[in-house]
């Protein structure tokens, strides 16, 4: 049988394998029962001669024994040496949200698609890159080196817990390929994401009596001095600038900047109903989440932001500080790297078209696989449509699945050295 009519026999049992995947709510925050979904693809990969090994990425953040950040790498050894081609997932959710018309946890099948939270992001294109090994091996029993499938904790986080724990174990030293099959489309190959720069600006003011407040100093007028700034200057200065990188969509094709979060005056305090007391703010702090291009150095990136503060300070005199929180590099793979030409060739083979290349506008595991598993052939193609991950109503259409899982089992035949006729 011609692999992709076997893959589509198998619709079934894929459209299964997600929902069993999407019924185990592994919500991060806090990191729910990643032990479980470990076990489910372990489980399930044993019948194809799979050998997992259960690693607990201890001391990471937000591991504790009532949250462990448990991740699973499943292993199977070919016939004769060879390379080794690994898929990643992260088995982590998001928060459900406000305003869906389906039950999130439920996985329910309605007109070819399946809703819930985690089917497009990315537990759909977990379970198509499972379902296209699994063809693959049907087709191709003999075949050299090994096909690893990992499930990893905490992308949604930064992925200490997960990707960034696996590398740091030496646990890509041997692999030559990965592909990561979150919800870039099944005709796209994403070949990186920007870089980004996690800070929080706190200013300083003095605490007084609300009733007087000019003998106290507000801490929270020196931080909307800060925010006029940005919107008059900043902003559109980061707007004006373009990459080259191909980003989607084209609107982050420029730098951009979040305002995460300003807390500032007295706490909202949980299960406390009463009154606030009149008080001067002293302390105001904001969460920056700052995008960044190839093109832009972190130094600049972090340089702009402060002479963006100073120039508030010049409106009203205030002290202040900038914490770093976290930041990535823009991470970008060649489009002839192996597994971008591998991808390629399958995708032009299923759809008879060339794919398109693509650049995230957020950040995901590759990040980790290229900086500390210093492996840069390394890419995310699977099912889905971004727009759509972390939304109500969230969902994966089982056809995308189907070619997506038919474009992978190729790729991999290709990585291994056994594509072509092999496949038959
Ligand atoms: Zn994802």
């Amino acid at each position: 049988m011609h692999l992709a009519d076997d893959i589509r026999d198998r619709a079934d049992d894929l459209i299964a394998l997600t929902q069993a995947l999407v019924r185990i709510p592994t919500l991060n925050p806090p990191g729910e029962h990643y032990r479980d979904i470990c076990e489910l693809i372990a489980a399930r990969l044993a019948r194809t001669g799979f050998a997992s090994e259960f690693i607990r990425a201890e001391g990471t953040p937000g591991d504790s024994d009532r949250y462990p950040r448990w991740n699973v790498i499943a292993r199977r050894e070919g016939t004769r040496p060879g390379p080794t081609v690994h898929f990643n997932g992260h088995t982590d959710v998001v928060e459900v949200g406000q305003g869906w018309t389906t039950d999130p946890f439920a996985a329910d099948l309605i007109d070819g698609r399946i809703y819930g939270r985690g089917t497009c992001d990315m537990k759909g294109g977990l379970a198509a890159a499972i379902v296209a090994v699994e063809a693959f091996l049907s087709h191709t029993p003999d075949f050299p080196g090994a096909i690893e499938i990992s499930g990893t904790a905490d992308e949604e986080s930064g992925g200490y817990g997960g990707v960034a724990h696996l590398a740091r174990l030496g646990r890509f030293a041997h692999v030559s390929a990965v592909i990561i099959p979150e919800p870039l489309g099944k005709d796209r190959i994403c070949l990186g994401h920007r870089g980004v720069w996690w800070a929080e600006i706190e200013t300083e003011g003095r605490i007084a009596h609300g009733s007087m407040p000019f003998l106290g100093d507000c801490a929270i007028r020196h931080m909307g001095a800060i925010v006029a700034e940005m919107e008059e200057t900043l902003y559109p200065a980061l707007a004006a600038r373009r990459t080259a990188m191909p980003v989607v969509p084209p609107q982050a094709r420029a730098s951009t900047l979040n305002l995460n979060s300003v807390h500032g005056g007295q706490p909202e305090l949980d299960g406390f109903d009463g009154w606030p007391a009149p008080v001067v703010p002293d302390r105001c702090r904001m969460v920056i989440d700052r995008r960044f291009l190839a093109e832009e150095a972190i130094g600049d990136v972090k340089a702009e932001i402060a002479a963006a503060i100073d120039r508030a300070t010049a409106r009203r005199p205030f002290s202040y500080t900038i914490r770093d929180m976290h930041e990535v590099l823009p991470s970008m793979t060649a489009r002839d790297a192996p597994v971008s030409a591998a991808l390629t060739r399958a995708i032009a083979e299923r759809f008879g078209r060339a794919p398109e290349y693509v650049v995230s506008p957020g950040t995901y595991d590759q990040k980790h696989v290229d900086r500390i598993g210093k492996l840069d052939n390394c890419v995310a193609y699977g099912p889905g449509i971004l727009d759509l991950a972390h939304q109500p109503d969230e969902y994966i259409d089982v056809e995308d699945m189907l070619d997506a899982a038919t474009v992978m089992a190729r790729a991999l035949g290709d990585l291994l050295g056994v594509g072509g006729d092999a496949q038959g």
